[in-house]
């Protein structure tokens, strides 16, 4: 046997506990060999989407996995029906569709209720586009404040961006390459020209790009039409 099967093998998944599985935020080679291991050896997988989900075993190959859909909203998948199954000795590994579950994705729920339930929870993790995009920033990095997706409405999302404006900490914000515009707006708008900004574009995958300059140079060289791709966008305090 060797090491990387030795390893795979000591981590199996055991019953009636629930792994929160750190999957790539597109990089295959991201994932951990603690993550390979418990996704092979798990009973089932909650996921948000079967379909991305199944890719993912394909290439690993791992077949004849169950899947199940797990929403922290939903009703038929819900909280409630995952902890059923852990209560009644499976071991469940939660993913989400890329990166680490929770971190803007689904799973808080089912998490309380495991902890109130005392079902064993076991973190694997791994990639997350927040920390990826912190990790190369350049900004400090000893307190940061994850804001995760702003409201869709400007007026909200000014607000927040005013409330946080002399904030002593990194902002991490996520947002779609379709409102990448309309964050630029807010930002002019809310905050000083010349304060610094990082984005990082396409995290680990082929067209992987890191942007960082003022408000002013990215709004006026990178973000003057509508981008594609996947966005973290920082924010530096006022050093
Ligand atoms: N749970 C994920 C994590 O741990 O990063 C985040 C899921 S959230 C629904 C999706 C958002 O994360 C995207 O809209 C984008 O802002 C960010 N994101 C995910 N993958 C990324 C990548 N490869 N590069 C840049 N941003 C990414």
């Amino acid at each position: 046997m060797d090491i990387l099967q030795a390893l795979c093998e000591k981590h199996r998944a055991q019953k009636g506990t629930l792994y929160v599985v750190a999957t790539p935020i597109g990089n295959l080679s991201d994932l951990t060999l603690r993550a390979i291991s418990i996704l092979q050896t798990c009973d089932c997988i909650a996921c948000e989407t079967p379909s991305i989900v199944k890719k993912l075993l394909t290439r690993l190959q791992i077949r004849d996995k169950r899947l199940f859909t797990y929403r922290d909203d939903g009703e038929r998948q819900s909280a409630q029906h995952l902890l059923q199954k852990l209560q009644s000795g499976l071991s469940v590994a939660l993913v989400s569709d890329a990166g680490t579950p929770t971190i803007s994705d689904p799973g808080f729920r089912v998490l309380r209720l495991c902890h109130h339930e005392n079902i064993p929870i076991v973190p694997i993790p791994g990639p997350s586009a927040a920390i990826a995009s912190l990790s190369v920033a350049g900004f400090p990095s000893d307190r940061f404040l994850f804001l995760g997706f702003l409201p869709l409405k400007k007026s909200h999302k000014q607000k927040i961006l005013e409330s946080y404006r002399h904030a002593s900490e990194t902002l991490i914000l996520y947002e779609s390459p379709h409102r990448m515009l309309s964050l630029f707006e807010c930002l002019q708008k809310t905050l000083e020209p010349q304060r610094e900004i990082f984005v990082a574009r396409e995290l680990t995958k082929v067209n992987e790009t890191l942007y960082r300059g003022s408000i002013t140079q990215l709004a006026q060289t990178v973000f003057t039409s509508t981008p594609r791709g996947e966005y973290v966008v920082l924010i530096s305090p006022l050093l």
